[in-house]
């Protein structure tokens, strides 16, 4: 399914909880969090059956994120019924890591080896600060039991001026002995509403910081879809990626679709949500319906984030959280 910029849309990405474990200041407030109702909530079936849908349509991968996803009670069962849809190449997973431990093994009987992981800081202290919680050593340990049990990961870190700029290297550096791509975002303003102005660390210092310490940095080239800008050092095992995030210098290879727990379709993540497919489906909707308003979402999919940002109804970003967006 392409869009009216000529774009092959093929990638789903569902947040299947807005509640966390974690507060992450750049991502939630630290309290007064209202979170949806869980019958407001999309049920697995209603995903399986979005899902279904938009394998007709020629998706073929489909990421699940939150929130922490591991959060929500049915979440196995609902990796479960997605395995057996045979339109996906790969489902891919974004956790925090803190609740995967038990369930590594589960995931590789189902072929679900490919996770993002959250990790902003190699330093126990700063961790805390950032994520307002104290699972450092848990988040680690998974790290490690991911990579040893030959999950493919990426590790995600939001880079923030004054908080985190010394983990840079540090987090790189895994790239030399982990076959893993280390991937540096910006912060964007989808916070809950905790700060309005970000002091922005831009993907150009990340690459500035990485040129200046690493003398030789090869480029990788990028598959479809690809948002991080991707080097290599030499003779080490993994990669390291810059994701310009709030530049927004990606859109023109963008293959996604957005949904959030409560089922609001964003077609670009700086949009404020541009139809609610959960009272769509619960109207009582055909296959046939449903597959006709995700062709005419992905028809209307904003040529950028700034149009899409220009567009929004209510203008205030950070009054929306990642952890209902899904990242
Ligand atoms: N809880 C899971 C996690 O943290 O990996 C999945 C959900 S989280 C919203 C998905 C991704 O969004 C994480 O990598 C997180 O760091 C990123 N994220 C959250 N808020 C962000 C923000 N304001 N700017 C940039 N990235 C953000
Ligand atoms: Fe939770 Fe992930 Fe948001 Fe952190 S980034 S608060 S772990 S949803």
């Amino acid at each position: 399914m392409t869009d009216s910029y000529n774009r092959q849309i093929d990638y789903v990405r569902i947040a299947v909880t807005d509640r966390c474990n974690l507060r992450c200041f750049y991502c939630m407030p630290a309290q007064g969090i209202a979170y949806e109702p869980k019958k407001e909530l999309l049920s697995y079936e209603e995903i399986t059956r979005i899902l279904k849908v938009l394998g007709e349509l020629g998706f073929k991968k489909v990421r699940f994120t939150g929130g922490e996803p591991f959060l929500r009670k049915d979440f196995m069962e609902l990796l479960e019924h997605t395995s057996k849809i045979a339109s996906y190449e790969s489902i891919h997973l974004t956790s925090n890591g803190t609740l995967i431990q038990k369930h590594i093994n589960r995931l590789k009987e189902l072929g679900i080896t490919k996770i993002n992981l959250s990790i902003d800081s190699l330093n126990a202290e700063r961790f805390h600060k950032i994520t307002r919680r104290n699972d450092f050593k848990k988040v680690i340990q998974t790290f490690h039991l991911l990579v040893e049990n030959g999950f493919k990961i990426k590790l995600n870190a939001v880079i923030m001026k004054g908080i985190n700029t010394q983990d840079i290297i540090p987090l790189a550096e895994l790239s030399k002995d982990y076959p893993i791509d280390v991937r540096f975002i910006e912060e964007m303003p989808f916070n809950g509403g905790y700060k309005e102005n970000l002091e922005m660390y831009a993907a150009k210092d990340i690459h500035a910081d990485l040129s200046a310490h690493y003398p030789i940095l090869n480029k990788i080239i990028s598959k479809h879809g690809d948002t991080a800008n991707l080097v290599s050092v030499p003779g080490y095992k993994g990669n390291i990626g810059v994701i310009a995030a709030f530049s927004r210098t990606f859109c023109n290879t963008c293959n996604r679709l957005r949904i959030s727990a409560k089922g609001d379709i964003k077609s670009c993540l700086y949009d404020d949500g541009v139809f609610n497919i959960r009272n769509f489906i619960r109207s009582g909707v055909s296959d046939q319906e449903l597959m006709d308003k995700f062709s005419e979402i992905i028809r209307l999919k904003p040529k950028d984030g700034f149009i899409a940002e220009k567009m929004r109804k209510s203008p205030e970003l950070a009054l929306q959280s990642m952890s209902s967006i899904g990242g």
